[in-house]
C-alpha cells in the first residue's frame, strides 16, 4: 500500500526534530571528493580487475536535507511484489542477498521518478561493525546502522538484467535505513536463517517473502541519479531513498555481523563494514518527494 498524505514528524522517541541521532559524522575523504575517483573509491574486500570509471554520478552520496529540492511533481512510488518469486538467501562474500525470479513480471515498482515499471531482481544489506556506521548513504553526514537495497531493472527496455546493469537508466534501487530499536518481525524471518549462510557462497532456499514488509510506513523519499556501489559501479541507477528509517533490534543487527567474508577453510573474517565510501555529488541534485 502507498503512504497516504504527507508524513508528519513521528512521535518516536529520538526522532523528533533531529534528523538522525546516531553515529559520528562521516566526511567525504579528500580522494573521493576530488575530480577523479581515488583509491578510496575501492573497497578492500573487492577483488578482480574491474576498473573504476572516472564517474560523474557515483554512489553513495551524503544527502544534505537543506540542499535537497522539493519536487511537487514527484508522485508516490508504487510498490507491488510477488512473494512467491522469492528464491534464496545467499552470502556473496561481500554481503547477504535475497534473489528473486527475474522472470516474474509485475513484481516491482513504478511511479515516483520512474518512467516505466522496474522489476525486482534482488535485495541485500550493508552494515557496520557497530551501530554507529554501516549505511552507504548518509543524511546530513550521519550514518545509520545498516541500509537495505532493493534492486530493480527495466525489463521493458532490456531483455536481461545484465544488460540493464550497463544500460542508461537500466536500474532503480530503493534504499531503506535501519536503526536500532524495536525488533522487526519480518526481518526476523531472514535473521533466523543467517546461521545457514555463514560462509562465502553459502545459500539457502527461502519460502515466499514479500520485501514490502521491510519498507517504512512513511513513503517519503529522496531521488537522484547515481551508480551501483559495488563493481561494476555502473552509472545506470535511479536511486530512491526512503526518508524514514525502520527500527530493528540491536540483536538483529548483531546477527548480520556473525556472517563471514571468508569461504569454508579460509581464515575467518567477520562480514562487517561492507559499505562503499561517500562519493562526490558533483553536478547533481537530490530531489525530495516531501517538504
Ligand atoms: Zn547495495
Amino acid at each position: 500500500t502507498l503512504g497516504k498524505g504527507p508524513c508528519k514528524p513521528s512521535g518516536t522517541p529520538g526522532y523528533g526534530g533531529l534528523p538522525c541521532a546516531m553515529g559520528p559524522e562521516r566526511q567525504c575523504s579528500q580522494q573521493t571528493c576530488g575530480q577523479s575517483l581515488g583509491s578510496d573509491a575501492w573497497h578492500p574486500r573487492w577483488t578482480g580487475r574491474v576498473s573504476v570509471p572516472r564517474g560523474t554520478r557515483q554512489s553513495p552520496i551524503n544527502i544534505q536535507r537543506r540542499d535537497s529540492i522539493y519536487d511537487p511533481r514527484l508522485p508516490p512510488l508504487k510498490v507491488a511484489y510477488t512473494a512467491a518469486s522469492c528464491q534464496c538467501l545467499r552470502n556473496t562474500g561481500y554481503l547477504c542477498q535475497v534473489d528473486f525470479d527475474e522472470a516474474a513480471e509485475g513484481s516491482g515498482i513504478s511511479g515516483g521518478p520512474l518512467e516505466s515499471h522496474y522489476r525486482l531482481k534482488q535485495f541485500h544489506f550493508h552494515w557496520g561493525s557497530t551501530d554507529t556506521q554501516g549505511s552507504e548513504h548518509t543524511v546530513d553526514h550521519r550514518a545509520f546502522a545498516a541500509e537495505l537495497h532493493l534492486v530493480h531493472w527495466d525489463a521493458t527496455r532490456y531483455p536481461r538484467y545484465q544488460e540493464a546493469v550497463l544500460g542508461e537508466r537500466g536500474l532503480a534501487v530503493t534504499a531503506v535505513f535501519l536503526k536500532p530499536g524495536a525488533p522487526h518481525q519480518a526481518l526476523q524471518q531472514l535473521v533466523d536463517v543467517l546461521p545457514k549462510i555463514k560462509h562465502k557462497d553459502a545459500q539457502v532456499a527461502l519460502g515466499p517473502f514479500d520485501p514490502s514488509c521491510l519498507l517504512p510506513v512513511c513513503r517519503d523519499y529522496w531521488t537522484y541519479a547515481g551508480s551501483l556501489t559495488t563493481p561494476p559501479l555502473a552509472e545506470s541507477v535511479t536511486w530512491i531513498i526512503y526518508q524514514k528509517p525502520i527500527e530493528v533490534a540491536p540483536s538483529q543487527l548483531a546477527a548480520f555481523r556473525t556472517l563471514l567474508f571468508s569461504a569454508v577453510g579460509e581464515e575467518e573474517v567477520a562480514m562487517v563494514d561492507n559499505f562503499r565510501g561517500l562519493q562526490p555529488l558533483m553536478n547533481r541534485e537530490v530531489r525530495a518527494s516531501f517538504q
